[in-house]
């Protein structure tokens, strides 16, 4: 019997007791010799719905990943917000070019018709198609994951990170006025997303977390509260995304309502497990741009393994999958996996 994938990665999301610890990825999927074997290529597929859903649905049915995960950008909101783009090439993703918002909050406000604006009507496509295409027998459901922008990645965008840091010392009260608008706009879009049939969202932010510039009051008093309302207000759930050494800071993130915290191999899986206790589950924590870049998939599989030994709840590249990755090193989560049952019993 086929398992389902989308029952058992949502009982792994929530806590749940699972067959198999789930092998996936919750950030970035799309990888040059997927978008070779699909035709659907960046940066055409962070535009084309249909191009966006043939490369997402390649990491699952070519490379084996337990989940269906798209975009491949964190830029959607901020190119909205007035900022530059840069849609980058096959192999570098789109970057932010200019910070419209660098002097302050004047003239900043919530765009009207937001769902009409920028490529947000492309991901909302992609979604329905997407719902239509992995949901149509129960028996081989697989769990879709949108990724979008958090609002603290949002504000360094449009506003620049040096400023950010800065007003949240000076300025608390124009940080906070970037940080209203900024989370409205992540939950609107978030619920139209959710609306559309994703199943979860995995809220790539706080960069400037992991990076240890931002002081830890600064989380605690100044970000936390607009995280727990972004949790409270989405409908559905959703896991937050945190690159860097964020060791420090898991407690007051597991503290928000995210239903899990995906983390990259510079903080300890079991160091983590112990910050965070059962208020969210782990996500992670195999190197991206070291071992699954550059390893074979023997050095992949050991990765996985300690990472399912030192206890993680959904087993996933610490990071985005860095477009070069060679396609056997990405089938080798999934069979590290399988491979960790067998050796167990
Ligand atoms: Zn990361």
């Amino acid at each position: 019997m086929e398992r389902n994938l989308r029952k058992n990665f949502l009982d792994a999301l929530h806590g749940n007791p699972v067959d198999r610890i789930p092998a996936l990825s919750v950030t970035q999927t799309g990888t040059v010799e997927l978008m070779d074997m699909t035709g659907a290529a960046w940066p055409e597929a962070h535009s084309d719905p249909k191009k966006m859903v043939a490369l997402a649905l390649a990491g699952h049915e070519i490379a084996g990943l337990e989940a269906v995960r798209y975009p491949y950008c964190l830029t959607v909101l901020a190119e909205i917000m007035g900022c530059n783009v840069r849609m980058g090439t096959k192999d570098i993703q789109p970057s932010v070019l200019s910070h419209p918002f660098s002097k302050g909050p004047e003239n900043l406000r919530m765009p009207e018709n937001l769902l009409e604006k920028g490529r947000i009507p492309t991901i909302l496509k992609a979604t329905e198609i997407l719902k239509n295409l992995t949901v149509n027998e129960t028996q081989s459901e697989v769990p879709l994951i949108a990724g979008m922008e958090g609002p603290l990645t949002v504000f360094t965008h449009i506003a620049e990170i040096k400023n950010c840091l800065i007003w949240a010392l000076k300025k608390p009260d124009c940080f906070n006025t970037f940080m209203e608008t900024c989370t409205e706009l992540c939950i609107e879009y978030a619920n139209a997303i959710f609306d559309r049939g994703a199943d979860t969202l995995c809220m790539p932010d706080g960069g400037i977390v992991g990076s240890r510039m931002m002081p830890p009051s600064v989380l605690e008093d100044s970000v936390k509260p607009f995280y727990k309302r972004l949790c409270e207000k989405v409908n559905g759930p959703v896991i937050l995304h945190i690159c860097g050494d964020v060791g420090d800071s898991l407690k007051t993130l597991s503290e928000c309502g995210f239903e899990a915290i995906s983390i990259e191999e510079k903080v300890s899986m079991k160091a983590a497990k112990e910050a965070i206790g059962d208020r969210a589950r782990l996500i992670g924590n195999v190197s991206p741009s070291g071992t699954m870049l550059f390893g074979t998939p023997d050095v992949v599989k050991a990765e996985a393994k300690e990472c399912l030994s030192a206890g993680v709840d959904i087993l996933a590249p610490g990071c985005g999958i860095a477009p070069r990755t060679p396609l056997a090193n990405i089938r080798a989560l999934v069979e590290a996996r399988d491979e960790w049952y067998e050796e167990k019993d």
